[in-house]
């Protein structure tokens, strides 16, 4: 496979950006190697600056649920770019997403579009505690919520004492004065939360978590952790947010909330919501949604918010998701299936013998390998549970596969997305790769340590 193209732009990029890349795990460095440079993509494959081709299991970390350029999506951007990209004026075609979204999500009432994840998070903080006139927030280890500085913290060893340092920056350049009002608590904990919850409740602004945790491996929670959660926090008057940022328009369009029927009193959208192009949201009640400025006294705005060329992408894309009686989702529900069969079939009979042995993990278009010793079969929950050697067995199996024409996460703390330009036989052609892949490694653990 040559990879001269990406190589030499590679070293160009070097010269360019900070680690040579303008985010930092697109640079390889958990698995090792040089980045390969994307030139292209149609349906479920990408291209690289050499011309190999790739089965895509990455889908730009989440956002191309339809698949690279799907048809409508190109169409509706490429109509709206002609009549201009951005106004800084309000516009139909940010209406029209708007109430598409609330009419398909009859719980919400508002939305405020901004331009990413991280931005959304942002906005729901600052509204959180706006509304609250509280300070502290509470997430949860394992949880990403995007670059935003209070949620760069990981629990501290000063942990539920009232020393008041509850959670230490996890990088420089965060204040710990804005740390110290985050409290990082244990996923799949109720007692540690309950705990929290008496000890600091009156204090707290809101609570948030992803509740389908995607961000390392696929941490999947018990739906009772999740409704103690709202429940508790509710008692002690905390907003709850759910992060939805990849389970949104994913497990269903309406997301996790929906599909469980469990209400939070903000969400938080990005990824699949601008079709590819950058767009994040909050959305909840209007009572809470209302005090954003300028209805309400909560700053917040964005030049390139809202603008017309996302907003008809994000239309485009969200409309094949709420058509046909969710065609799309039954389709990549047909896929996961098949992925699980062909890896029980295929892959788990390999494994038997060996020290150590994968669980695929999976929710809806979601999945993620955990990597286990041999007969450890509880499911991982939290992210201090995920087995030590995982990131070096993964490391092997991702450039395999990649040399196999296979393009997965390059870090075994992501999860693979399924798209729904796959066809069963894209799925069957990853498990085969898998099985040569998985044949060739060692069966000793000590052998990846
Ligand atoms: C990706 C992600 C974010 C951040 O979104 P960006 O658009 O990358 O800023 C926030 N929360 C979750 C759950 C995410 O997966």
């Amino acid at each position: 496979m040559k990879r001269k193209k990406s190589d030499k732009l590679w070293q160009r990029a070097l010269k360019v950006f900070p680690g040579g890349v303008n985010s930092p795990v697109r640079a390889f460095r958990s698995v090792g190697g040089n980045p390969i440079f994307i030139a292209s993509g149609k349906g479920s494959y990408v291209r690289d600056a050499d011309g190999n081709r790739y089965l895509d299991f990455l889908s730009s970390w989440g956002p191309l649920i339809l698949g690279h350029a799907p048809r409508p999506v190109v169409r509706a951007t490429r109509k709206a770019l002609r009549h201009g990209s951005t106004f800084g004026a309000t516009t139909e075609a940010e209406v029209k997403l708007g109430e598409f979204i609330l009419q398909n999500i009859p719980f919400l009432e508002r939305v405020r579009f901004v331009s990413s994840g991280t931005e959304a998070v942002m906005t729901a903080l600052r509204l959180a505690r706006g509304t609250t006139r509280r300070q502290m927030i509470v997430k949860f280890e394992g949880c990403y919520h995007g670059h935003n500085d209070a949620l760069l913290a990981r629990a501290g060893s000063g942990l539920l004492t009232l020393s008041g340092n509850i959670a230490e920056a996890s990088s420089p350049g965060v204040p710990v004065e804005i740390v110290q009002n985050t409290l990082v608590l244990p996923l799949d904990d109720s007692a540690a939360f309950e705990q929290a919850m008496e000890k600091h409740g009156e204090k707290i602004a809101c609570v948030i978590m992803e509740p389908v945790p995607a961000n390392a491996g696929l941490l999947l929670q018990r739906r009772a952790f999740i409704e103690h959660v709202l429940t508790s926090a509710r008692q002690k008057g905390i907003l709850v947010i759910f992060d939805e940022v990849i389970s949104g328009f994913r497990l269903s369009f309406a997301g996790y909330a929906g599909r469980e029927n469990l209400r939070p009193d903000l969400i938080t959208y990005g990824k699949i919501i601008g079709g590819g192009l950058p767009v994040g949201a909050i959305a909840g009640s209007a009572h809470i949604m209302d005090n954003l400025a300028p209805q309400g006294p909560v700053y917040q705005a964005g030049t390139l918010s809202g603008n017309p060329l996302a907003m008809a992408a994000g239309h485009a894309a969200l409309s094949c998701l709420a058509e046909r009686d969710g065609a799309v989702y039954s389709h990549l529900k047909k896929l996961a299936e098949r992925l699980k069969e062909g890896f029980e079939k295929e892959i788990l009979p390999l494994l038997a013998d060996r020290e150590w042995t994968i669980q695929l993990v999976q929710e809806e278009s979601l999945f993620w390998f955990s990597f286990r010793p041999q007969g450890e079969t509880s499911p991982v929950r939290r992210v201090d549970r995920i087995t030590p050697f995982s990131a070096s067995i993964y490391k092997q199996i991702f450039h395999a596969m990649l040399f196999r024409g296979v393009y997965l996460a390059p870090s075994a703390f992501e999860v693979g997305f399924l798209n729904a330009a796959m066809r069963g036989r894209d799925i069957d052609y990853f498990i085969d790769q898998l099985r040569k892949t998985v044949r060739q490694l060692p069966g000793a653990i000590k052998d990846f340590t």
